[in-house]
């Protein structure tokens, strides 16, 4: 395996110059974006006075994943509530009555902050979390990522308008991600109700309450007056009690971001909703590809609280950039593992992307060879006059790996620019194409972007032959 130097330099957390001054003092001459091998590396690692670990990817992976819980460890912890409904039907209302209804909140003071969820304490003493964006597109946004954190969908129907369009969308989001519906039947306290009209709609859409026969619970409130929030909060409580919603505080913490942004005064700030274990000031966490030291934790009153038990939204200080709503927050054991585990989703994040955009087609190619799957590295090489042609390919195609056995293999070479016969060829065997003095047509530049098929451009023959030599003595370097 091999690592570009940018990479190298991110993982020690040195600025790339400093590494390439470093390779350059050693003999080595690269740049950010080019490879060296794993004991070039090492010796760079060594000589800017840190010290180097080779992990394995899978050993990563471990990391990222965590274990599982036994049964006797876990214990009961407050449903995760989103919001949903038509526009107009009071969402943002039904949201903003309900915190209200928190007794803890009053007692402890503070100001009433929005970071992206909250949570209410009831009477009895049961705890509810809020998702404060109501909607489905942020809910359909965060599965998107893989974070289910919503345990219950409230469901909200104005009485005097019905079943609307958005309404069945977001039936039809809830079901899909198994989330279980309770219908509030909102707006209650106008004349023009008409909250059974709503049921028998509800019917026509798989939606059977329970005063028809289902088993979804509905609940007639109204934002505006007050009414009957009490009753939503039972339901709500009825229903994770069904779900047997449990979860280990003691434990190596993950989480899911719901919230981030870019704080003037603060700097990176993510709002996290705990899955497991507890988040406390000081640790070191990994949010997507960010990771820093917990500076503080601070709840949606505004207040600090020196940990984070499960489903308690929080804000989280002293990250170094902010993450995307819905990635996925773990608390890791020490920086340098930190840096390991963003470098590696970094670098999983660039393959998805490249893979998504059928780049990397090469990149493939590069696997195979690093497998043992395939031998040589095929090259498309057109140049500006015939003899250049003839030199390049002449030396490529000498050109083998020193200790490795894979060799270049020139698909084809001619005389003008790049055309899209050129990038089909390329495509067609993950191969790359090189244009020496010339470029790639319009049409070919915009296939190869399409396709993945990358064009390097030169204009120095000896730049190519060390280019193509890196990356094939690159690509077979162990594993870092
Ligand atoms: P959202 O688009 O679903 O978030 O809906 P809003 O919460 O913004 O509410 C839309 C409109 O309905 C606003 O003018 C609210 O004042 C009004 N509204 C919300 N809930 C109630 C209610 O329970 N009763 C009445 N009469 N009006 C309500």
């Amino acid at each position: 395996e091999v690592i570009t130097v940018g990479d190298l330099a991110n993982r020690m957390a040195e600025r790339g110059a400093d590494v390439v001054k470093s390779l350059m003092r050693m003999g080595v001459m690269a740049t950010i974006t080019q490879t060296i091998d794993a004991d070039t590396a090492e010796l760079v690692v060594q000589e800017l006075g840190h010290r180097p670990v080779r992990v394995a990817e899978s050993d990563v992976e471990i990391g990222v994943m965590g274990n599982e819980d036994v049964a006797e460890d876990l214990v009961s912890r407050p449903p995760v509530v989103t919001v949903m409904g038509h526009v107009d039907h009071g969402k943002t209302s039904l949201l903003d009555a309900l915190r209200k209804t928190d007794v803890a909140g009053r007692e402890a003071g503070g100001i009433t902050q929005h970071i992206g969820a909250y949570q209410v304490q009831l009477k009895s003493g049961s705890k509810i979390t809020f998702i404060d964006t109501p909607g489905h597109a942020a809910f359909t946004e965060m599965r998107a990522r893989g974070a289910n954190v919503t345990d219950v969908v409230v469901l909200v129907v104005a009485a005097d308008d019905g079943v609307m369009p958005q309404t069945i969308e977001a039936i039809r989001h809830a079901k899909a991600a198994g989330v279980p519906i309770i219908v509030a039947i909102n707006k209650c306290d106008l004349p023009s109700a008409k909250p059974d009209r709503v049921r028998q709609e509800l019917l026509q859409h798989e939606l059977v309450v329970e005063g028809m026969g289902g088993d979804v619970l509905d609940v007639e409130v109204s934002a505006k007056a007050g009414i009957n929030l009490d009753k939503l909060e039972e339901a709500i409580l009825l229903q994770a009690e069904i779900l047997e919603l449990k979860a280990n505080p003691r434990r190596t913490a993950d989480g899911v971001v719901v919230e981030a942004k870019l704080d003037k005064g603060r700097g990176p700030v993510a709002t996290v909703l705990v899955k497991r274990g507890t988040v406390k000031v000081g640790d070191i966490v990994v949010a997507g590809s960010e990771w820093g030291r917990v500076r503080a934790l601070v709840n949606d009153r505004g207040i600090n609280v020196p940990d984070a038990p499960p489903a308690m939204p929080v804000e989280v200080l002293g990250l170094g950039g902010v993450p995307l709503a819905g990635e996925e927050m773990v608390v890791v054991d020490s920086e340098s593992r930190a840096r390991e585990i963003t470098e590696y989703r970094a670098r999983k994040k660039r393959e998805a992307e490249s893979a998504k955009s059928g780049r990397g087609s090469l990149e493939q190619m590069f696997k195979q060879i690093q497998a043992g799957e395939a031998k040589e590295l095929p090259i498309v090489i057109k140049g500006d006059v015939q003899g250049s042609v003839e030199a390049i390919s002449g030396a490529l195609e000498k050109l083998t790996a020193e200790h490795t056995e894979v060799k270049v293999r020139v698909l084809t070479s001619g005389v003008g620019a790049i055309t899209e016969s050129d990038i089909t060829l390329a495509n067609a065997s993950k191969g790359l194409v090189v244009g020496f003095n010339v470029r790639a047509n319009p049409q070919a530049r915009d296939m190869a972007k399409r396709d993945g098929v990358e064009i390097r451009y030169y204009s120095i023959i000896y730049n190519i032959i060390d280019d193509v030599k890196q990356m094939l003595t690159g690509m077979l370097s162990p594993t870092l």
